[in-house]
């Protein structure tokens, strides 16, 4: 994971974590939807828990799952599939991106977001705070929901999209008209959540910038942009604060800065990360707690949605 992932979703999702009863999962069924080397897929899996324990989610608080380990997800997911008009579907800007890397497409990546809206309506989610390029895939979600309810009655909460104020969309330090993301090569382009703080600063100082000199906030191109995005959605200045402290400054000493503003918090994260990861056991005990936490509303849900569609349920 990276800070786009880290600022866009992880931080806002520890602040929720005390106004509402979260839920959080590890999304292996989707990550299967490109192929995955098993080996590595585990030890993902395994350092995304950890990543999100790290970042400040709080097992007592909140429930932090892995997706297959509830068998309801992929359970509600073809019930849904079966009510999602395959035009939807092809709208999807992330399909079409993503199809075009792939030299055969799977039908996977293709169901990809009803997956996801069974994620959020398996557990009648009212919030789905994400980053802004999850909206679509939430306004799928809530179509879906939607024409469930109007196809077999009132069954599904219609869930909200919450952005967060600064950090929806970080991109990437090597092309800021590019989103910063997992699936892209080149070493320069995001800066993972687990970099040392000698490969944060070298990618942060190499980041593309543009032809003018200094910090100019009427004439913003987009890696300066996105380098300050970067400094004030850490740093959580205003942005009276921000043009006071920026303005002029030469992107040298801005590279400079937001490179240690970058490092300043990931440290305490990675050293949260390292005391995770070192104590065995620990984390297969949060991630079996919370799925048995949260199995009976999965549970539940999937039994009401067979009921609704007229399908067997044993009394
Ligand atoms: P993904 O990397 O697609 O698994 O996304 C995990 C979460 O991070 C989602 O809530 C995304 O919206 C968010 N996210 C991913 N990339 C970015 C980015 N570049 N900027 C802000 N949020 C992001």
């Amino acid at each position: 994971m990276h800070i786009g992932n880290y600022l866009g979703a992880l931080k806002t999702w520890t602040r929720l974590q005390h106004d509402y009863e979260c839920i959080y999962c590890i999304v292996d069924l989707h990550a299967i939807t490109v192929y995955q080397d098993p080996k590595e897929l585990l030890q993902k899996i395994r350092d995304t828990a950890a990543l999100f324990l790290a970042s400040g989610i709080d097992p007592q608080v909140s429930s932090v799952i892995v997706q297959s380990s509830i068998s309801a997800h992929a359970e509600l997911a073809w019930m849904l599939t079966c009510v999602t008009p395959m035009g939807w579907l092809s709208r999807m800007t992330q399909f079409k991106a993503k199809a075009e890397k792939q030299e055969t497409v799977g039908d996977g990546l293709f169901q990809y977001p009803v997956l996801m809206a069974a994620d959020i309506l398996l557990y009648q989610a009212a919030i789905v705070p994400v980053g802004d390029d999850q909206t679509q895939h939430v306004e799928l979600t809530r179509d879906i929901a939607q024409r469930f309810n109007s196809l077999y009655g009132e069954t599904f909460v219609v869930p909200e999209t919450k952005l967060p104020a600064v950090g929806a969309r970080i991109m990437g330090l090597d092309d800021p008209l590019k989103k910063m993301s997992k699936s892209e090569p080149g070493s320069g382009h995001a800066v993972a959540l687990l970099d040392p703080p000698e490969a944060v600063r070298r990618k942060i100082m190499r980041a593309t910038t543009d032809s003018n000199p200094a910090v100019d906030f009427d004439a913003l191109g987009p890696g300066v942009q996105n380098l300050l995005n970067i400094f004030q959605a850490f740093s959580e200045w205003s942005d009276d604060q921000m043009r006071a402290h920026f303005s002029g400054m030469r992107y040298g000493e801005l590279k400079k800065q937001v490179a240690e503003m970058v490092i300043t918090h990931l440290e305490p994260l990675q050293a949260r990360y390292r005391q995770i990861i070192s104590e065995p056991g620990y984390l297969d005990g949060v991630l079996r707690e919370a799925a048995a936490r949260v199995r009976p509303i999965a549970d539940s849900t999937v039994e009401l949605v067979k009921r609704r569609m007229g399908l067997y349920v044993a009394d």
